[in-house]
């Protein structure tokens, strides 16, 4: 049952092959089993309720194509009544007294929430390994991280832990992890899907979207995440076509662009052997390939890594243990307690960007930082621009390697250097996906998918047709 599709579990619910409850008991018990570390709270109770009410629906035949998939949520979701850490010791006893816009419109339609999902801490990293609540391990490869920071969410999908899940990605952390783990990732444009209640990392950044198994599972859950939400004033007034409707236009015709900065000497060899091999599968199909530039794309990372921490920095200053988060017990007056707080709740990594973050914004430093990155920014989104009046769609990695050891990371930059082809979408507000295209020996490589403003129909038709002609998305590691 847990390697099936939503489509496929959607046929066993409606013809009684199994009952959500015997799903949702399956699922529950596979991950009280795992080793991968995926969840960081386990909703169990709450799952059996929604099962049932999900198996009274099906039995009226009310139901509808999500009613019952049991599916993992990443823990930066805010959710009524459950714990909500964003993976940090800041929040570790944080019960949301909401819903966020994404997690009340997943509940209405009836789905089964097995768990929250662990993440870097703030959703900065990776690698999972910034989590307080440990690193999660790749299911294909247990010495391996799964990326990050979604990471729990890509393992409980590809290790059949759920059949699938949220995330968000604010500088790749849909796409990376869903590359490493061997999974379709799709991070939309930028704000097709409410950020209400999703805990903020980097607010001109961050994005939710989904990781299923398939496109077409993608389609079908963006259909109930994307929209227009009053309560988020980034969220964008555009219309949400059927994203379903369209997964079956040929590919015949189609122009892909291929960044020649995207093929540089830091890509590994037979990562861009496995690249090659897809893009050739797609001119079978009958797309053709030219070569494009983003020449500004190899200033992505100095670029994102200042402009993400400037805004983490405002964003997490409300954590002070007095408005927000976790409040020390040693102290002896206010200011100790703001000290003693903050640097006993937050993380290496996360205390890093706050300083970094603060130094670039203040006085004398705004303008040589902040806002010469804002400049290079928008550089960098007139590159996408230029190359988007020429071509459908750009392809390339997601990641320069396959997913590295646990623990082999040793200092932040080189950590950052992960980022180099995911980062530029994020500058620029784009929609990007991940679908699997290969191995390197046992670990899966990912498709960068990357299209124009408001073309995820585009993407997922691409990344279906694709999905048809192959079976690299059917692969799973073996203890599935
Ligand atoms: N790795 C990037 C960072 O640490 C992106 C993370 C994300 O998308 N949330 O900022």
């Amino acid at each position: 049952m847990h390697t099936k599709t939503i489509v496929e579990l959607y046929k066993g619910l409606k013809n009684k092959d199994f009952s959500c409850v015997e799903l949702t008991k399956h699922y529950l018990s596979r991950i009280n089993q795992s080793r991968l570390n995926a969840f960081i709270t386990i909703t169990d109770e709450l799952a059996l309720i929604q099962a049932q009410v999900a198996d009274d629906k099906i039995a009226l035949g009310n139901a509808s194509i999500l009613t019952g998939i049991p599916y993992a949520h990443k823990d930066i979701f805010c959710t009524k009544g459950v714990k909500t850490s964003a993976g940090s010791k800041m929040l570790d006893t944080f019960i949301a007294p909401y819903d966020a816009t994404v997690s009340q419109k997943l509940n209405q339609v009836n789905l089964v929430m097995l768990g929250k999902t662990n993440m870097d801490e703030f959703a900065m990293g990776s690698s999972n390994e910034n989590s307080f609540y440990n690193a999660v391990k790749n299911p294909w490869n247990y010495s391996k991280i799964p990326g990050g920071s979604s990471g729990g969410s890509a393992a409980s999908v590809a290790g059949g832990l759920s059949c699938f899940a949220t995330g968000t990605d604010t500088g790749g952390s849909i796409r990376q992890p869903a590359s490493l783990c061997g999974i379709t990732g799709l991070k939309p444009t930028y704000g097709r899907i409410s950020r209400y209640g999703i805990i903020a990392y980097a607010s001109s950044f961050d994005q939710a979207g989904v990781m299923t198994k398939t496109s077409q599972d993608a389609a079908i859950v963006l259909n109930v995440m994307a929209g227009f939400d009053e309560k988020d004033s980034t969220s964008a007034e555009q219309k949400v076509p059927d994203y379903t409707t369209n997964l079956n236009i040929s590919l015949q015709g189609l122009t892909i662009g291929l960044p020649k900065e995207f093929f540089l000497s830091d890509l590994d060899n037979k990562v861009a052997n496995n690249i090659m091999f897809a893009i050739k599968e797609f001119e079978s199909m009958g797309a053709t390939v030219r070569e494009v530039s983003l020449p500004n794309s190899v200033y992505a990372i100095p670029t994102y890594y200042i402009i993400a921490s400037c805004e983490c920095s405002s964003n997490l200053s409300r954590l002070d243990g007095v408005r927000y988060g976790y409040r020390s017990k040693e102290s002896k007056n206010l200011e100790d307690l703001y000290l003693n707080s903050r640097s006993e709740g937050f993380g290496e990594e996360v205390k890093r960007r706050i300083m970094i973050g603060t130094y670039a914004l203040s006085t004398g430093y705004y303008d040589a930082y902040y806002l010469k990155a804002q400049k290079v920014r928008h550089l960098i989104s007139n590159d996408f621009k230029k190359v988007f009046e020429k071509v459908d769609v750009i392809m390339g990695p997601v990641s320069p390697t396959t997913a590295f050891d646990l623990g082999s990371v040793k200092d932040p930059v080189s950590m950052y250097l992960a980022d180099i082809y995911t980062l530029s979408v994020n500058l620029a507000g784009l929609p990007g996906m991940s679908i699997p295209v290969g191995f390197v020996q046992d670990l899966p490589v990912g498709l960068q998918l990357i299209g124009n403003y408001w073309s995820e129909s585009k993407l997922l038709n691409i990344a279906h047709q694709f999905q048809l002609q192959t079976d690299w998305h059917l692969r799973v590691p073996e203890e599935c």
